[in-house]
């Protein structure tokens, strides 16, 4: 188990950024875009967060929090938390970093999302890909503009248009106006709510040899505790 403490914390758009420090080189730049869990100190309940910035030389990192306003204990610690506090977390783990070969690239996601598709566009960017970035994203004008502002003036960039709804088809949709299309090498990645998730993960069962590289995985899930959310995730490996 690693030590962190809060040096900094910022409540904007919809998240709670916190950024902490902790010993030794236990999280490193190679980590951007993984993930570490977060422990509760009294129940030990563990949840999932992404790294979404690394600092080396002051040995920080910056977690992204939705403050997605439910009784959730993650959520209501990261509401709740001060400079100074600390707090436990374990990992690294691994970041699901795509190919940076293909000609258009979908980033599908949800706020829970922002900080892992975020770390993938600026490697794109530092890669001087050339690639067309198509990117549907959910979450308010607002809270988009504010945490992708580099990347969506992109002259390759193209911000698909997506309200905030409970259509489960919501992603398969908006991906249905280009998988038909095989001229290009096409590369997806997809992360957001179960339920969501999941109509994208049996289009792309009958897709992916038309896919050069994809990552697609179900964050969270509606009316669940993340123990609940993670049972049924590990039936959907199955499809
Ligand atoms: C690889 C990976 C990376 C992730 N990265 C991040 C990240 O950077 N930032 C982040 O905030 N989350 C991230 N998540 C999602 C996060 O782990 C879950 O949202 C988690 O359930 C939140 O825990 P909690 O204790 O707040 O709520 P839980 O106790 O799990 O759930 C309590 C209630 O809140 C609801 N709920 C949970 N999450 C949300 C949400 N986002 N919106 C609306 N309702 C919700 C549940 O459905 C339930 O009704 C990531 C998940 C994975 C697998």
């Amino acid at each position: 188990m690693n030590k962190a403490i809060i040096k900094n914390k910022i409540q904007v758009n919809g998240f709670i950024s916190i950024t902490a420090s902790f010993e030794g080189d236990v999280i490193t730049n190679k980590d951007l875009g993984g993930y570490v869990k977060w422990v509760d100190s009294i129940s030990e309940t563990k949840r999932t967060v992404s790294i979404s910035k690394v600092d080396e030389t002051d040995s920080t990192m910056t977690l992204d929090f939705v403050d997605h306003g439910r009784e959730g204990k993650m959520a209501t610690w990261a509401r709740d938390c001060k400079i100074g506090d600390e707090f436990q977390f374990m990992g690294p783990g691994p970041a699901a970093n795509i190919s940076l070969n293909g000609d258009d690239y979908y980033f599908l996601g949800d706020r829970t999302a922002f900080p892992a598709i975020r770390v993938q566009l600026e490697r794109l960017l530092q890669s001087q890909s050339k690639a067309n970035l198509y990117i549907g994203l959910e979450g308010s004008k607002e809270e988009i503009q504010h945490y992708f502002s580099k990347y969506i003036s992109l002259p390759n960039t193209h911000l698909l248009s997506m309200n905030e709804s409970d259509d489960q088809m919501v992603f398969v949709n908006l991906f249905e106006e280009f998988f038909n299309d095989t001229s290009s090498e096409k590369i997806l990645w997809c992360a957001a709510e179960r339920n969501k998730v999941l109509p994208m993960r049996k289009l792309v069962k009958e897709i992916q040899s038309e896919l050069v590289d994809k990552y697609i995985s179900s964050y969270w899930q509606n009316g669940l505790k993340d123990e609940e959310h993670k049972k049924n995730k590990k039936l959907d490996s199955a499809i």
